[in-house]
């Protein structure tokens, strides 16, 4: 639940590297990404002629241990760091799914969410393939195993044309890596290349410079990489679709702030918005606070361009988790005294701006006012990095369902009358987009119900489990 924020995707790495120790370097990749996800980890290796891999419940410092690291020998390696965006968080779901086809073994990491996977899951069925866990990526999986074609590159291609939805994906087969991404861009994905003179992919730009990547690229939307030579191997696959969409929300939470995306540096981004809050909604007061770690950037925008000094509110307890492992609302709410200390000396008889990246249930924004209240604060003036959320994500992001939302359930005064903040402002779309550059080429639905795919409303998170349930 950090702050309340949209919950995270997936992070996925793919590794070539002759003579290295690829699951070691898939290892620390991932432990790169671990904040796109932690509630499972996967890493599969590749020796050239069989696939091994080890995957289990729990963060990547939990789940690999030397001792089970060891076996995993080989040149090429894919892993995956999950937070459940299809399929409920079970042991089944965690991966990479790894299968045996008549070409030999096949191993996939997705990030992402595929919109029409329900209807795939069923044609897989009604063809008798058997399927294990509820989710879409195993449909990949089993669509590709499955698919039309001499190369792998082909199958992939005759694939992707039934794919809607987002998917950035690593692929491990016995002789390479593949990194693939949807035509609409919605997640990320780069490669990079290694200082041994192999190929890395990463879902973010930091976790290539993590592995001390150089020349790194975005893998573009429609394209496949293949990471088994001296040379990346380049594949337009399918073109660009025509209105991209790259999910506007890694710029404002759930990206690194030292990744790139876009081209874009999203530490600079996020301060550009909170300067373009500044702009649009400037309030007297005699300090700016961020909602630590993803406002920092945003926060320090803000107080350039106002002229409001900057300093620390909150302390976070690092070490507690990210509360949104705790299941219920109402511990959620405990979870936030448990996660943030106020600096009591920094808003004692203060007016005090607090600037956060979003909200989404409403949940965090309350309890964290009544702390700078508790402190001290004469006065707590709320600015929201982004604007209102109102309708659901599809894509492979979990907002809750829309009546989770509580943009969907009350007005901007509502809301701060149940914060019991002084004032409260959501940037705006136009100031949002300006902040990143575009005016199109971004997903906004979740602000906008402007989806860039036409959505099956039925298509729910546990859409596939209460199927396997039935
Ligand atoms: Fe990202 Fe929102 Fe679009 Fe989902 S709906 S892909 S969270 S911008």
């Amino acid at each position: 639940m950090d702050n309340d924020s949209p919950r995270e995707e997936c992070g996925v790495i793919g590794i070539f590297a002759p003579n290295e120790d690829v699951a070691r370097m898939a290892f620390f990749g991932l432990y790169a990404l671990q904040h796109r996800g932690q509630e499972a980890a996967g890493i599969a290796v590749s020796n050239g002629v069989s696939i091994r891999m080890h995957k289990d419940i729990g963060l990547v410092s939990q789940v690999f241990m030397p001792q089970n690291l060891a076996p995993l020998q080989g040149h090429y390696a894919i892993g995956h760091t999950r937070y459940s965006t299809t399929g409920s968080s079970s042991a089944r779901n965690a991966q990479p799914f790894l299968i045996e086809t008549r070409y030999g073994p096949l191993a996939v990491a997705h990030n992402g969410n595929l919109i029409n996977a329900a209807t795939l899951r069923q044609e897989l069925l009604d063809h008798g393939v058997g399927l294990s866990s509820s989710s879409d990526s195993e449909v990949i999986t089993m669509m590709l195993a499955g698919a039309e074609g001499k190369t792998w590159n082909e199958r992939l291609k005759n694939s992707m044309a039934r794919w809607n939805g987002a998917y950035s994906l690593v692929i491990l087969t016995r002789d390479g890596v593949l990194a693939v991404r949807d035509p609409w861009g919605f997640r990320p994905l780069s490669v990079g290349l290694l200082p041994s003179g192999g190929w890395a992919a990463a879902s973010e730009s930091g976790a290539l410079r993590t592995l001390g990547c150089e020349a790194i690229r975005e893998v573009q939307p429609g394209e496949i990489i293949a990471l088994s030579n001296s040379a990346l191997s380049v594949q337009q696959a399918l073109p660009p679709a025509p209105r991209l969409a790259r999910c506007v929300f890694e710029h404002i939470y759930f990206s690194r702030p030292d990744s790139f995306w876009d081209g874009q540096s999203v530490h600079h981004v996020r301060q550009k918005l909170g300067q373009a809050l500044a702009e649009e909604s400037l309030t007297q007061a005699d300090v700016v606070i961020p909602v630590p770690d993803s406002s920092i950037p945003a926060a320090i925008g803000y107080a350039a361009s106002s002229g409001i000094p900057y300093n620390d509110g909150f302390i976070k307890n690092r070490y507690i988790g990210r509360t949104f492992i705790q299941p219920t609302d109402s511990l959620r709410k405990q979870g936030v005294a448990l996660k943030f200390n106020v600096i009591v000396e920094n808003v004692l008889g203060k007016r005090v701006v607090m600037v956060d990246d979003s909200i989404v249930r409403g949940n965090t924004t309350g309890p964290l006012v009544r702390l700078l209240r508790q402190a001290g604060a004469r006065e707590v003036h709320v600015r929201i990095t982004c604007p209102p959320i109102t309708h659901s994500c599809y894509m492979g992001v979990d907002m809750g369902s829309q009546e989770d939302l509580v943009a969907c359930r009350m007005v901007v005064d509502e809301m701060r009358d149940r914060f019991g903040c002084d004032s409260l402002y959501f940037l705006s779309l136009e100031s949002m987009l300006r902040a990143v550059g575009r005016t199109s080429g971004y997903c906004h639905a979740c602000f906008t119900g402007s989806y860039p795919l036409a959505i099956d409303p039925t298509s729910v998170k546990t859409g596939f489990e209460k199927a396997i349930a039935d």
